[in-house]
């Protein structure tokens, strides 16, 4: 018998191997091999009677048993041919690895009670809070062994059995008709392979109408998962599904440490996990019988893996289960992808609309001038009042960091050298920064002059935060982005609790969050995002304002928003500003067609790297071109660590994948194949 096994070499096809006599395997099994003077962990792709390898083979030499199903198998399959990276690396990205030997490692997380005393004890919370969990570790601290132990006792600590340790009240909830129509309709499609788009504003019971539909399909004997776009979601979603369930899922992330990643993703081979929430590598999980895949907030672009291959969107890898293993699919959003709603409108999607709030009023909304200030005088005396009135606000900026942006006097624009993209001042370890390298300068001179007298300019969270305490400063003001995220759950619990009035944040608090107690939200800054040159800076900037805006007035006492922007006209804007998606999508959608963009065509990136890039593409371009296809491009990038980089669009029909594969059936090592690109540029 031979053995297929996929390697995590990039592009590299499946290798054959002699399967010694008497070793039980199967396809999808995890096994060592050698390879050149390798060993390198593999995973079984097919059994075969025949070698296609016309030499000698070696033996398998070591089998860690499952790795993942057959249905599971074929979609990373499906999903590595897409993005034209071999099957291999793509398991190797996509499976945790499995623990190694029986060593089990006990972690703890920060827990809520109790007060710390002396400096042992906080140098071990410390540790906990930068990302330092395992209790091996923390013993070794100084006077750790005790710390620990003290702290394990007044609950300050707690074995991360339970990843969150986040609370709410509880509550009955009875569903409006509306709610129970979609439950209905939905669980028709468990285990049926259908696709659902649930719409509905902030606040309208989306979450609550999926827990339920989850709820059933589990009763049913199934399983279901639950993704959201970002990880500071996750504590608030398992804390409700753990309530309509009856039972905690599973949770899981890439940021987890492998271990836990693969002791959920086997218990899900096993049978024993049956439900999880996670962001969107969770829609790989193997659980059994899967009847039902939710995706949240479907429209966000974080569902896409865009950084490295395999380039995959979570949505469309529910697809493929729906097609494989007769998952049913909802798609959750306030403002869903255009092409999404473009199917719902088509009816190759089921449109479950749910028309309003189930709880409060929709919230005041008012855009007001930018102007010099931060924080102008609209959004100051919004603030003052709401916190007055014992409300808490939310306050987002598009970027992390204080300064956005530094001018020389003679007009250059301070930039990373290796990136060229605009270094942003970070008051943290007064740097400035290139947030795609990671290149801290301390006393950076004008790259064309010499200059040291730089300008600074742009609104980061850092600085909305110095603004906010400036001007409330007896309130408590809390910071939420990239910078901040090892304190993020106690960070959102505080939040929950009403021990934090103002937070700010970018992303991470833009969407999704559902705390009673917010009845303001404020964007500081509205208009960043229409600067960038992609097709959908409009639905970027759609989703970002109508997203912050959902955040405000989901309790009793009404909410109000505040938007500064120079452009409140611009229909993206406007349209975010009265909740009007479907305002926000008929605009949209002649845009798209003018412009023959995605609905109506797709497209294809290419990004070639390295030496002679630009010449690279543009020969390539030529090659693409004579043959028949649509190219656009090419146009320089900025380099990545100093790596040279240039675009190529491919636009066509379906087929377009299909038409480029015939002319480059296996992309050079310096070409990235993105179908379906979120980002351009
Ligand atoms: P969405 O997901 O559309 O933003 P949620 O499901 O989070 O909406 O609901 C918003 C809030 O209203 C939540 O706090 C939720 O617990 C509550 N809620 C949902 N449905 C009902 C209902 N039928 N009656 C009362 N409260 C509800
Ligand atoms: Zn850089």
């Amino acid at each position: 018998m031979i053995a297929r096994v996929a390697l995590p070499i990039p592009r590299a096809a499946p290798f054959d191997y002699e399967v010694p006599p008497g070793l039980p395997l199967a396809v999808g099994d995890r096994v060592r091999v050698p390879l050149g003077t390798r060993h390198l962990w593999g995973v079984v792709v097919g059994l075969v009677p025949e070698p296609t390898f016309p030499g000698p083979l070696l033996p398998v030499e070591a089998t860690a048993g499952p790795a993942l199903s057959p249905a599971v198998l074929g979609v990373i399959g499906e999903v590595a041919e897409r993005s034209f990276v071999g099957i291999g690396l793509a398991l190797g990205r996509l499976v945790p690895p499995p623990s190694r030997g029986r060593v089990r490692e006990v972690e703890l997380a920060r827990g809520a009670s109790g007060e710390a005393t002396g400096p042992a004890e906080a140098g071990v919370l410390a540790a906990v809070a930068a990302g330092t969990t395992r209790v091996e570790d923390l013993r070794r601290l100084p006077g750790g062994g005790r710390a620990v132990s003290a702290l394990l006792r007044k609950g300050l600590l707690q074995p991360r059995r339970l990843p969150f340790s986040f609370r709410e009240e509880r509550r009955e909830i009875a569903l409006t008709p509306h709610q129970e129509a979609a439950v209905a309709a939905i669980c028709e499609g468990i285990g049926a392979g259908r696709e659902y788009l649930l719409f509905g504003p902030p606040g309208s019971g989306k979450t609550e109408v999926y827990l339920r539909a989850a709820a059933e399909g589990l009763s049913r004997g199934g399983s279901a998962l639950l993704l959201v776009p970002e990880v500071s979601l996750l504590p608030q979603l398992w804390t409700r599904a753990a309530r309509v369930l009856g039972a905690a899922p599973e949770v899981y992330f890439g940021e987890l440490p492998a271990g836990e990643r693969w002791r959920t993703w086997r218990g899900a081979l096993g049978g024993t996990v049956r439900c999880a929430v996670g962001t969107r590598s969770a829609a790989f999980l193997p659980v059994p019988d899967l009847g039902l895949i939710v995706l949240d907030e479907e429209g966000e672009p974080a569902y896409k893996q865009e950084e490295m291959a395999p380039y995959y969107h979570a949505r469309a890898v529910a697809e493929e289960r729906a097609a494989r293993e007769g998952v049913g699919v909802i798609l959750g959003a306030a403002a869903p992808a255009v092409e999404t709603y473009f199917r719902a409108e088509r009816g190759e999607i089921e449109l479950l609309t749910l028309p309003e709030r189930v709880v409060g009023a929709p919230p005041t909304v008012h855009a007001a001038p930018r102007g010099e200030d931060v924080i102008g005088p609209v959004l100051r005396d919004a603030m003052a009042r709401h916190l007055a009135g014992g409300g808490q606000v939310l306050l987002f900026a598009h970027r992390r960091g204080y300064f956005t942006g530094a001018a020389c006097p003679c007009g250059a624009i301070l930039r990373c050298p290796r990136c060229e993209i605009p270094l942003v001042f970070h008051l943290s370890d007064r740097a400035f920064r290139c947030h795609a390298c990671g290149l801290a300068l301390a006393n950076p001179s004008c790259p064309s002059c010499g200059d040291t007298r730089l300008r600074l300019f742009g609104v980061g969270t850092e600085r909305a935060e110095h603004e906010a305490r400036r001007l409330f400063p007896s309130a408590t003001v809390a910071r939420l982005d990239t910078d901040t995220a090892a304190e993020r759950d106690r960070i959102l619990e505080a939040l929950a609790q009403g021990r934090i009035q103002i937070l700010v944040g970018s992303q991470m608090i833009g969407k999704g969050l559902d705390f009673p107690g917010i009845t303001l939200a404020g964007v500081v800054n509205a208009d960043g995002l229409l600067a960038t040159p992609d097709f959908r800076a409009g639905e970027r900037s759609y989703q970002l304002v109508a997203g912050v805006a959902g955040r405000a007035g989901r309790g009793d006492r009404p909410g109000e928003v505040v938007v500064q922007t120079d452009q409140p006209d611009y229909y993206p804007i406007r349209c975010a500003l009265q909740g009007d998606y479907r305002g926000f999508y008929a605009e949209e959608l002649r845009y798209r067609e003018a412009l023959r963009y995605p609905p109506f065509a797709r497209l294809v990136r290419l990004v070639a790297s390295g030496s002679g890039a630009e010449a690279k593409a543009e020969k390539l371009a030529q090659d693409l071109a004579r043959r028949g296809l649509e190219v656009l491009g090419p146009a320089r990038l900025f380099p990545r660590r100093g790596v040279p980089r240039a675009q190529l669009l491919l636009r066509g029909g379906e087929d377009v994948v299909d038409a480029l594969r015939a002319v480059v059936p296996s992309p050079p090592p310096w070409l990235k194949v993105d179908p379906d690109p979120m980002w351009l540029g």
